[in-house]
């Protein structure tokens, strides 16, 4: 059995803790007839409880349902298809986290335009992006802004630097996803039973841990803050249960090393400074009003939409079920091609392609062989 691995803490404890979590779990079962289900926000801790062995340990004892937490998962097929558009011009370098060169678009990805020829590359910051725009005075770069509130006030540093630097060649290509938008909307439509939150820690480490507490104050659920060890996520399910057990809602966070009750104030102020709330679309869901951010009227010279004009094609259908596994509804074995022909080498969809995906978690740690 693969079993809970933890680098940084003894096992000993992450097993006691798991026995606790595994008692809790059987008296909810016992007072309402159920499992309890927790939706973890968060694609790294949808990966951290994989990876840990936790959700496979508690398989039985709790539903552990990963959310719309993975940035590259929840952008939209027309979104993506965009940026791949985006490349075409002979005029640009295109860079890009990582993750993103091998997302499925409806023509191709970024890893086959660059194999034609395309200039894209691979940054570990959108601050990498313009040094390459100083550098190559020439041409247009364009950034790919994908990400949650953890990733918009590094973008923010970016358009910082730029402007400080008089960079006129450097554009974002927003395309940015807030939380508290899409947990409303989960929580609204109520499409799967849910007991409570696993909060996630980094989204909370900029925006504090007050910013969630309308999970407990206006839906009545508990939420907590955890971290990323297996300890951490072990305590923080025993908390959720303890919580739902006496029928006690608060947001509380057990990730006090790195979250405080306000956030990072300055990360905040810079996001709000260059940004401002849009309208986003969705993979699997459409558009939710203001649930993300664009670049502000005054700094639109840094927006890769306005500079450049894109034609949007239609997006190509095709079974993979993304959409559905975001929204918590399914589980990505229930994907009629997960593992057979969408597999990490071969993906079809964004959530086996990305670090924080659903799809590519489940497969490299939960399958059966
Ligand atoms: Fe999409 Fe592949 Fe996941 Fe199916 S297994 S939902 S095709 S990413």
């Amino acid at each position: 059995m693969q079993w809970l691995i933890d680098p940084s803490t003894s096992s000993k404890i992450s097993r006691a803790i798991l026995e606790e979590v595994k008692e809790l779990a059987k008296q909810f079962q016992n007072k309402f007839q159920r499992i309890p289900a927790f939706m973890e926000v968060c694609g790294s801790h949808t990966m951290a409880l994989a990876r840990t062995g936790v959700k496979k340990a508690l398989q039985d004892y709790i539903r552990l349902i990963s959310g719309p937490g993975c940035p590259v998962c929840v952008t939209d097929q027309a979104a993506i298809d965009g940026m791949i558009s985006l490349t075409h011009g002979d005029d640009r370098i295109i860079c890009t986290f990582g993750d993103m060169m091998r997302v499925p678009g409806s023509y191709g990805t970024l890893m086959q335009a660059k194999s034609e020829g395309k200039d894209i590359r691979v940054v570990y910051s959108p601050i990498d992006a313009v040094r390459i725009a100083e550098q190559n005075q020439q041409k247009e770069v364009v950034f790919l802004g994908i990400g949650f509130e953890t990733t918009i006030p590094i973008l923010a540093a970016a358009l910082k630097e730029a402007e400080e630097n008089e960079v006129h060649n450097f554009s974002i290509w927003m395309s940015t996803k807030l939380t508290e938008p899409i947990l409303r909307y989960l929580l609204n439509n109520k499409e799967v039973v849910l007991d409570g939150f696993l909060v996630p820690g980094h989204v909370s480490m900029v925006m504090g841990r007050k910013h969630f507490e309308f999970i407990a104050k206006e839906y009545h659920l508990p939420g907590v803050i955890s971290g990323f060890e297996a300890v951490e996520l072990l305590s923080s399910l025993r908390r959720l249960l303890m919580m739902t057990l006496e029928q006690n809602a608060l947001v509380i966070n057990d990730y006090q090393n790195v979250v405080s009750d306000e956030g990072n104030k300055y990360a905040k102020y810079w996001m709000n400074h260059y940004f401002s709330l849009c309208d986003e679309s969705w993979r699997g869901i459409g558009i939710i009003a203001q649930s993300g951010m664009n670049i502000r009227e005054e700094y639109r010279h840094f927006d890769a939409k306005e500079k450049f004009s894109i034609p949007m094609r239609s997006p190509r259908k095709t079974k993979c079920r993304c959409g559905e596994v975001i929204r918590g509804l399914i589980e990505p074995p229930e994907c009629v091609l997960f593992g057979k022909a969408c597999t990490p080498l071969n993906p079809i969809g964004p959530c086996m392609v990305s670090s924080e995906g659903s799809c590519a978690a489940y497969y490299q740690y939960m399958r059966e062989d």
